[in-house]
């Protein structure tokens, strides 16, 4: 049994709705699969639903943008409660501010002369949770870029004329709202994050894992994440990271975790609830 714990959806900004993931995900001989787009978990439900009919197990998570010593960190948190009420008001404020970046990033272009229009964004992302690749994606069908990759490199890549920065929040008060809501937190590629130095901190902080398989890790890179964890006590994770199609072939089952780190987290998660349910208040 091998699991991919990390899969974006149509409800942030992959193209695939969760029921087009959890087919690829049985094609892909998967066993288990966690959807974790950025700030929602809105395709929970259904991805769920899908899941239990397929005969795959599901975790619940989502993708948080966090920030450590100036550096922008994602952690992927996993078995939150998605009723959980401070989680939702949390959720709910980054959606809000991803609306109005979008709304600043169109204003920029529209200052350097590209008459984007913000309703043309918001028509095509449709959803809660729209982000720069959703900008990209509608320079493209409205003309005003070839590519995608000509729209993040012209405009919207960090230090570009119409790249806004994202609501952030800092990692250790993130890691406990998502403990709160009765999750675990694991650092997302942290060979994209280029912030190594940082893990030990973050692992007192409260941390629980980092995914030391991720298709932009290579073999060095995984054999030293997964040392630091070792050496740091943190569980150890994986996933595709894929956000559906794009230029090469869907990610999804190209990461495969084994199911013995995938046992290892549920046996934390449910540890954590056990002493969560013996001491409410704490
Ligand atoms: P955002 O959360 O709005 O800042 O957008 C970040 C997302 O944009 C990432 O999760 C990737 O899916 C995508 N992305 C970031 N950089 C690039 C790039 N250079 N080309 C294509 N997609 C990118
Ligand atoms: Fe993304
Ligand atoms: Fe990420
Ligand atoms: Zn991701």
């Amino acid at each position: 049994m091998y699991a991919d714990l990390h899969l974006h959806s149509c409800y942030s900004d992959g193209t695939f709705t969760p029921e087009e993931i959890v087919r690829r995900a049985r094609r892909q001989g998967l066993g288990a699969i966690a959807l974790t787009d950025h700030d929602t978990v809105e395709g929970c439900a259904l991805a769920a639903e899908k899941c239990a009919e397929a005969g795959l197990e599901f975790v619940v998570g989502a993708e948080l943008t966090a920030e450590h010593a100036d550096r922008e960190l994602h952690l992927l948190a996993y078995f939150i409660d998605p009723a959980n009420q401070e989680l939702r008001e949390e959720i709910h404020q980054f959606q809000a501010v991803r609306q109005e970046r979008i709304a600043k990033m169109v204003a920029l272009l529209n200052a350097l002369g590209v008459p984007l229009r913000a309703g043309d964004v918001f028509a095509l992302a449709e959803c809660r949770s729209p982000g720069r690749p959703h900008v990209a994606r509608a320079l493209v069908r409205c003309g005003f870029c070839q590519t995608l990759d000509e729209a993040f490199e012209r405009y919207l890549k960090k230090g570009r004329p119409a790249w806004v920065p994202k609501a952030k929040r800092d990692a250790p008060s993130i890691i406990q709202l998502v403990h709160r809501s009765g999750g675990l937190v694991v650092l997302a590629h942290p060979g994209l994050s280029k912030a190594d130095e940082l893990i030990p901190e973050l692992a007192r902080a409260g941390l629980d894992g980092i995914e030391c398989f991720h298709p932009k890790h290579s073999a060095p890179l995984v054999q030293r994440y997964l040392g630091m964890a070792q050496q740091q006590q943190l569980l150890i994770t994986g996933g595709s990271d894929c956000h559906g199609l794009g230029k090469r072939r869907p990610l999804i089952g190209t990461v495969r975790l084994e199911r013995d780190y995938f046992e290892q987290l549920k046996a934390r998660a449910e540890r954590q609830k056990q002493a969560r349910k013996s001491a409410p208040a704490a």
